[in-house]
């Protein structure tokens, strides 16, 4: 086993932190009261070329593997404080994943060449059938999946996305009767007749990350915006899923390891008592504590990266990774402002704000619950 970056990754991940820290911290907290995506922010990443970078250079990224990706994630995490932009940079991943995979899924079904646009989605034909309408989908009409933690989030996607790009990713069963193999991934582009983007949703945290209701009432798909080929839904669902949760979380890591540093730092300035807190076992081993927590979470989301990087499945990996990373960060969230006494309670010091927007992290991509069902179901349970 070699737990160590190549040269290249080390180098790497230190220009991400230089570039995070110089370019993507103004005015977070003003931001975030405002509810204010930067978006001189993303299009500083896209010249660096952080959206791309997943991407296979022949659709135009950057063509780096799991393990590369969730390097940077994680550097980007320690070095910029804005989580929610960073969640909006996560997704853009996910979803160049998600159309990654249906180029290759389509790829190994159809021979069809792809067209790619700027942004690196797939809008090949794939069928020459008239193509779809969707009602007002709600929960019981996508499937009734309950009891069926990887089909939670298809549904979800009706109703509400971030609102932040011109295309949106949708899995729907068009065909409730073949259960599972019903369901099928659309792209639909933002003005489609029928999809209306509805009230803005405010969160209580990543508020630099606008998020809104969307609902497609009649809105007619046509079928060359279908994702790999019909019924194929709940395979690309599955792997981009587990890419999701391997490195949605990665900077996280980043997070807590700032964090970390910020606490062991106040911990040796602050005296009490003629002592400085770290001094006291107390404050000492919440400090201890944060540290098992992140070495844990990096090993768990780099072996699920590594997998994937091999090639190899990693869905239960990315499950664990995903639940342990998610709830290891909130936990360290409160022992941050914990040690800081009075002053973390304050936005000043920007700890209340990274726990807000930990929180999310044990909702969005399957719930911390669902993460348990889909582990414990690894053993037939
Ligand atoms: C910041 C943010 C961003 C999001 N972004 C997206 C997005 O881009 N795309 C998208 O599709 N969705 C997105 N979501 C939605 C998110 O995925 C869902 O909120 C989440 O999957 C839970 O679904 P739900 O809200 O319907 O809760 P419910 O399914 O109603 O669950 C309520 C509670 O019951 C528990 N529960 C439900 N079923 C089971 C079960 N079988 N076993 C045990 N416990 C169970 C849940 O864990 C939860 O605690 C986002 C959510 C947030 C907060």
């Amino acid at each position: 086993m070699d737990f160590s970056w190549s040269e290249e990754q080390a180098a790497f991940r230190k220009e991400v932190i230089r570039f995070a820290k110089e370019e993507l911290n103004d005015d977070v907290a003003r931001r975030d009261r405002d509810e204010e995506f930067p978006f001189d922010f993303w299009k500083k990443c896209a010249a660096f070329g952080i959206q791309g970078l997943p991407v296979p250079p022949e659709y135009g990224g950057g063509g780096a593997d799991t393990l590369t990706t969730v390097c940077a994630l994680e550097a980007l995490g320690y070095g910029c404080k804005d989580n929610g932009f960073l969640f909006l940079l996560e997704r853009a991943h996910v979803d160049h994943g998600d159309s990654v995979d249906g180029v290759r899924h389509r790829r190994a079904e159809t021979p069809v060449p792809a067209e790619v646009d700027q942004r690196g989605m797939d809008r090949a034909a794939l069928h020459d059938r008239a193509g779809f309408r969707f009602g007002r989908l709600q929960p019981e009409d996508s499937g009734g999946t309950q009891g069926r933690p990887l089909c939670d989030q298809w549904q979800q996607d009706v109703h509400h996305h971030t609102i932040y790009g011109d295309l949106f990713i949708v899995f729907a069963n068009v065909d409730p009767s073949k259960g599972a193999n019903g369901v099928t991934g659309f792209l639909i582009e933002k003005g489609t007749p029928g999809l209306v983007v509805g009230q803005k949703l405010h969160k209580m945290g990543l508020r630099t990350s606008p998020m809104s209701e969307v609902a497609l009432v009649d809105c007619e798909v046509p079928a060359e915006n279908i994702l790999g080929k019909e019924g194929s839904g709940q395979a690309i669902f599955t792997h981009s899923m587990e890419w999701e949760r391997t490195c949605i979380l990665a900077s996280h890591l980043g997070m807590m390891q700032r964090l970390q540093e910020t606490c062991v730092k106040y911990a040796r300035e602050r005296r009490q008592f003629g002592e400085p807190i770290g001094k006291y076992s107390a404050i000492g081993n919440k400090i201890a504590d944060m540290e098992v927590r992140l070495e844990s979470g990096r090993l768990l989301v780099y072996k699920a990266a590594w997998l994937k990087s091999q090639g190899r499945h990693a869905l239960r990996e990315a499950s664990m990774a995903k639940l342990y990373v998610s709830e290891a960060c909130v936990q360290s969230c409160l022992d941050a402002i914990q040690i800081h006494g009075g002053y973390g309670y304050m936005t000043e010091y920007e700890m209340e704000r990274d726990l807000r927007d930990a929180i999310s992290g044990k909702l969005y991509s399957g719930t911390s619950e669902i993460q348990r069902v889909i582990i414990a179901g690894f053993h037939g349970l």
